[in-house]
């Protein structure tokens, strides 16, 4: 028997214009995968070379690095949606996930209990920068 059809909203992409990007946040023991065509699309976004882009921007040989609250050093702290800062030229994983498939980040409460409270924390920047009092 077929379970209940997925949401809609969770299993296409036009959710992720409206997310807040709980998979930009990276969780104990994964990783984003970048591979070295990644690499070389940025390099050219940014005129740089690869070994630039790979002395800024990479860690362990194959991931961006991240700030204190795991977040991707390429996601905006200044808005709360679309939040990708090389959204043209993101590695091929980014572009991906979730594979057709619905959204883990939706699906699980566990998921977004470990990276509201991030996603707040990043709410509250936004307020202050915004000057609003909502
Ligand atoms: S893939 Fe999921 S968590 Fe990532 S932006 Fe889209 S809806 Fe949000
Ligand atoms: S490159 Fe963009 S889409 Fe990929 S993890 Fe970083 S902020 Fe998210």
């Amino acid at each position: 028997m077929k379970g209940p059809a997925a949401a809609p909203l969770a299993t296409g992409r036009t959710f992720c214009n409206f997310c807040p990007a709980y998979c930009c946040y990276r969780l104990e023991g994964a990783s984003l995968y970048v591979m070295a065509e990644d690499i070389n699309r940025i390099a050219r976004h940014f005129n740089m070379t690869d070994g630039e882009v790979r002395r800024r921007y990479i860690e362990d040989r194959h991931t961006f690095k991240t700030r204190e609250d795991g977040s991707c050093i390429f996601l905006a702290t200044d808005r709360l949606c679309k939040r990708c800062t090389i959204h043209e030229v993101r590695p091929r994983q980014c572009r991906d996930f979730p594979y057709d498939r619905p959204c883990p980040y939706l699906d699980s409460e566990d998921l977004l209990a470990r990276i509201q409270p991030r996603i707040e924390r990043s709410l509250g920047l936004a307020r202050r920068l915004t000057g609003s009092k909502s």
